[in-house]
């Protein structure tokens, strides 16, 4: 799904001649034996990704902003980059439009009804009938549907931004993205480029795995959520550590094995669920709506969806 991923965003910025995906290369830190590490080694082997194995010295040396112990590793992987999200769902919406969709913002579908040869989809503003709908709500899909039979978790994250005390550190076009599993948890995070955002983006991964609502959840960052965060930055990179620029919470939707979750409702198969969730769907979203197209046109899709399904709950 991955390389797959990676030819649809070409396709995807040659049709809106705009630049989406931004290769930085990825390095990917902690123990040998941590599961970071050694997970993405094993997805490396599995499937012939380019990467190399450093030791803590030579990834210092290579990115001096990094400072983590001498029995660290970093895995680097020179296809890995940030995709600017809001222009990546804006590019696929107007390409949607100029194909004839009609795209209705700010229209809340309160309930999607199967009905005999059809489905009835009812909003604040009225209702629709169309010949299959595909619920794509994200944290809200158990709001829409609440006897869908998934055990889905709905968790507050916080994501912040820092300016860097030394820029030298970070030279424009040399910083890759980052994870760093350590005594702090597993941090991520993406360099400072003034083009995508301002500062040094980071993240603790799962932040402090608190089960919200997504209709009311405390939205304020904390001084203890930017202190979680901060931890692994005056440890791992100091250079990073500075003023606070920026704080946002979010959203994870998470499945017990972390994979997605996209099948057809039982009993009512031209209903579709698409939950690309667990922190990691988005670099999959050109993929995911072809897999989506599929199930609505066709009723079936090429792809392998098979660890998706709703029956392995
Ligand atoms: C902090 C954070 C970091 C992440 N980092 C990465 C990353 O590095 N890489 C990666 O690949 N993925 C990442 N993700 C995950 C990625 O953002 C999600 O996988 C992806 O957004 C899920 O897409 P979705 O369409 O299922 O849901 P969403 O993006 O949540 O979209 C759902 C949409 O449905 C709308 N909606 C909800 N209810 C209704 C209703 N009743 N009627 C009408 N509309 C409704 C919402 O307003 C929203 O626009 C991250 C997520 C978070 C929170």
């Amino acid at each position: 799904m991955l390389r797959h991923a990676y030819r649809l965003w070409r396709e995807l910025e040659q049709a809106s001649g705009q630049k989406l995906l931004h290769i930085t290369g990825i390095a990917e830190i902690g123990p040998p034996e941590s599961a970071l590490v050694t997970g993405t080694l094993r997805c490396a082997a599995m499937h012939g990704l380019r990467h190399e194995l450093l030791p803590a010295p030579d990834l210092m040396r290579r990115f001096p902003a990094f400072r983590v112990p001498r029995d660290f590793v970093g895995v680097v992987q020179p296809d890995g980059g940030i995709l600017k999200a809001e222009a990546s769902v804006l590019a696929q919406l107007a390409l949607a439009a100029a194909a004839g969709a009609d795209i209705r913002s700010g229209e809340s579908v309160r309930a999607v009804e199967p009905r005999a040869g059809c489905v009835r989809i009812v909003t604040d503003r009225g209702s629709v009938e169309a010949g299959a709908a595909i619920i794509a709500v994200g944290p809200w899909v158990q709001t829409l549907l609440p006897a869908l039979a998934a055990p889905l978790r709905v968790t507050r994250q916080v994501m912040a931004w820092f300016e860097p005390t030394d820029a030298q550190l970070f030279p424009p076009g040399r910083m890759p993205v980052f994870m760093i599993e350590s005594r702090h948890g597993l941090h991520y995070g993406i360099p400072a480029d003034a083009s995508l955002q301002p500062g040094i983006k980071i993240a603790k991964h799962h932040h402090r795995e608190e089960t919200v609502d997504p209709a009311a959840y405390d939205q304020t960052v904390r001084s203890d959520d930017e202190a979680l965060i901060r931890a692994a930055l005056a440890e791992h990179l100091p250079a990073a550590n500075g003023r606070l620029v920026a704080a946002k919470t979010c959203l994870y939707t998470t499945t017990p094995d972390g994979h997605f979750l996209i099948d057809r409702l039982p009993g009512a198969s031209n209903i579709i669920v698409a939950s690309p969730c667990s922190g990691h769907g988005f670099k999959f979203a050109p993929v995911i709506g072809e897999i989506l197209a599929d199930l609505a046109i066709t009723g079936t899709t090429g792809h392998d969806i098979a660890r998706f399904s709703l029956a392995r709950f």
